[in-house]
């Protein structure tokens, strides 16, 4: 994920970071704060600093343990640029013009203004998985296309050189949450809509509890779940299970007779209870800076290690000469 804001909402939270702190159990796992990425977009160095911190403070906050897996800030392992920068060598030029997330982007950026590393983001990508070697990557359906690149890549770079790269796998979650914003409850819920509507992890509780109460619903009152006539009630229901890890149908019948209120109530506790002690965790964390960075640093020396492993193995292929 990139460090691209103060705070990881709901929605990264219980669509991506809860499946990463199960993962943990299952895999060998390498997670990476993608900072290389941030600045493909105009960022503030201050800015830049707080967030990558602040993300990695809520990454260990919320379960993600340093002694199961690498937890990394993308920077700190140099081979990342490095294997970029050879994959873009054999990359197409009309290859990476297809890809549809560079055009949503740029559309946004402007033409003029979108940079070369945004146009080359999807190679970049490309090495930050290839140079672990996986089995399997964790994939959103918005980043499947950089998936199909990436195992092409390496396909290439395999037939061209011999085997240096495992082919990797996109690993679809089964049930994936997909939370709404509160005010437009037909959008996802995203850091870049209005705040209102977003549930922020780092947030004070008072402000949780004010949005979800201010939360758009209906004018039948009845409680039910019904996505397509009743957005707003239907995903304050699938929040509170997504929390509460009850099944839409049990809290429906344990809401049944009560009001818009009284859902917006449980539903604010069922969140706070779930995010409080992520956030009170994650500020403990951001007060003892040097302990923070330990830690990323032990995350960064297991991923150092693999990484360079693989990138000195695509030097010697391609032809480099190594420093003596
Ligand atoms: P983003 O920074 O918006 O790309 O989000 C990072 C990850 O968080 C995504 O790949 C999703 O897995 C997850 N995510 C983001 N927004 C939502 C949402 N509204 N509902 C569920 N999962 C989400």
């Amino acid at each position: 994920m990139q460090p691209s804001a103060d705070s990881l909402h709901l929605g990264n939270y219980l669509g991506a970071l809860t499946n990463w702190v199960k993962m943990q159990e299952e895999f060998n796992a390498y997670y990476m704060i993608a900072d290389l990425h941030a600045i493909t977009v105009p960022q503030d160095p201050k800015v830049l600093r707080d967030n990558t911190r602040r993300t990695a403070a809520q990454y260990l906050a919320a379960g993600i343990d340093p002694e199961k897996s690498a937890l990394f800030i993308q920077s700190q392992a140099p081979a990342h640029a490095q294997l970029a920068w050879v994959m873009n060598c054999i990359t197409g030029f009309g290859e990476a013009s297809r890809m549809t997330q560079f055009k949503d982007k740029s559309q946004k950026a402007g033409a003029d203004t979108a940079s070369v590393g945004l146009f080359t983001y999807p190679v970049l990508q490309a090495a930050d998985i290839l140079l672990y070697q996986p089995k399997k990557v964790p994939v959103g359906e918005d980043q499947k296309q950089h998936l199909e690149l990436t195992r092409d890549l390496a396909m290439r770079f395999n037939t061209r050189f011999g085997q240096t790269f495992t082919i990797p796998e996109a690993h679809i979650l089964k049930e994936t949450a997909k939370i709404f914003d509160l005010q437009n409850p037909t959008a996802k819920m995203s850091k870049s809509n209005e705040p209102k509507g977003t549930i922020n992890i780092m947030d004070e509780s008072s402000v949780t509890a004010k949005k979800i109460k201010s939360a758009v619903t209906d004018a039948d009152g009845e409680i039910r779940f019904d996505a397509e006539n009743k957005a707003g009630v239907s995903n304050l229901l699938g929040i509170y299970s997504a929390v509460s890890e009850k099944s839409i149908e049990a809290l429906v019948s344990e809401l049944s007779g009560k009001g818009y209120g009284d859902l917006k109530s449980a539903v604010a506790d069922a969140v706070l209870a779930v995010i409080e002690p992520i956030r009170d965790r994650a500020n403990e964390l951001l007060a003892d800076e040097a302990e923070l960075d330990r830690l990323l640093g032990l995350g960064a020396k297991r991923a150092n290690a693999l990484a360079e492993l693989t990138l000195a193995d695509v030097y010697e292929k391609i032809g480099f000469i190594p420093r003596k």
